[in-house]
């Protein structure tokens, strides 16, 4: 399996020279392996390179994007998505229905008049399907096998599982750990108890990215927030005996530095607590990793 970050910052883009690095653009990443099928996480701004990149290589023509939730930063890129465009691309939009609230009406709603120029059906010329799967657990793409669960986020915010030749990712995104507030520093134990689903799913995975929107220090004010501090994280990947555990959705504040200050502390947590069975990395916009 072969996984690209495309967006890996959260919230906002975040473009210029302090974040050129790691990168500014909102949640998307593409997951391949040598079939013609191409799968994406997310539609957050990082959609837009990637769709360029789609037309220029000529190797996917079958594309399943799937959502976690419609908040803005993980719709954004939707109506720059060049394979919309073009009549040879057939596209899957995979979604959880929030309240009424689909996939088709949230880009809709995107390209309203008085928001956006063009609407949808005037100018999509792909073949455009929009896949409830609500009260689906599983879908089966080719030789990918794809489960999801229900995050600690707003209402309707899901991960998902990817499963291939014996080999799994897990890309949760918009997850808040919980841990015990009155605690200074998370224990263990809290973590096992308040997320024993998610670690149940999460469990044995190859690669998991993974929320890491706060630095602990900060996480007293952010609580209720709907997403993770570095602790958590760190302790989340080693419950759920995982191997290498990518950092994600950076806060939009942090610039470069500030991105590995982060990777820093968390490998410094996983080193002197832990034991340091998870290998961290920092996702980065523009890198492929092949596992
Ligand atoms: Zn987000
Ligand atoms: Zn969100």
């Amino acid at each position: 399996m072969k996984v690209k970050f495309w967006g890996v910052r959260g919230s906002i883009p975040v473009p210029g020279k302090s974040t050129v690095k790691y990168g500014g653009n909102t949640p998307c990443i593409s997951v391949a392996n040598n079939s013609s099928e191409l799968i994406i996480f997310d539609a957050g701004t990082g959609i837009f390179n990637l769709g360029n990149e789609i037309i220029n290589q000529k190797k996917y023509y079958n594309l399943h994007i799937f959502l976690t939730h419609f908040h803005w930063d993980h719709i954004q890129g939707f109506p720059f998505f060049a394979p919309f465009f073009q009549p040879e691309f057939n596209i899957k939009i995979y979604y959880n229905t929030v309240n009424g609230l689909t996939a088709a009406k949230a880009i809709d709603e995107q390209m309203k008049s008085g928001f956006f120029p063009v609407k949808r059906e005037e100018v999509f010329k792909a073949n455009v399907e929009f896949v409830d799967i609500s009260s689906v657990d599983e879908v089966k793409i080719d030789v990918f096998k794809i489960r999801k669960i229900h995050t600690h986020h707003s209402e309707g915010t899901y991960s998902y599982r990817v499963n291939e030749s014996g080999k799994s990712l897990v890309y949760m995104t918009d997850n808040e750990i919980f841990c015990k507030r009155e605690e200074f520093h998370p224990s263990l134990e809290s973590i096992c108890e308040l997320n024993a689903d998610l670690i149940n799913f999460t469990d044995n995975a190859d690669i998991l990215i993974h929320d890491t929107q706060y630095f602990e220090e900060h996480f007293s004010e952010k609580v209720g927030w709907g997403h993770s501090n570095n602790s958590a994280v760190v302790y989340f990947a080693h419950k759920a005996n995982v191997k290498k555990l990518f950092l994600f959705h950076y806060d939009p504040g942090f610039n470069d530095e500030r991105v590995e200050e982060l990777l820093t502390e968390s490998v410094g947590i996983a080193e002197n607590e832990l034991n340091g069975r998870t290998e961290i990395l920092l996702s980065q916009e523009g890198v492929e990793t092949e596992f």
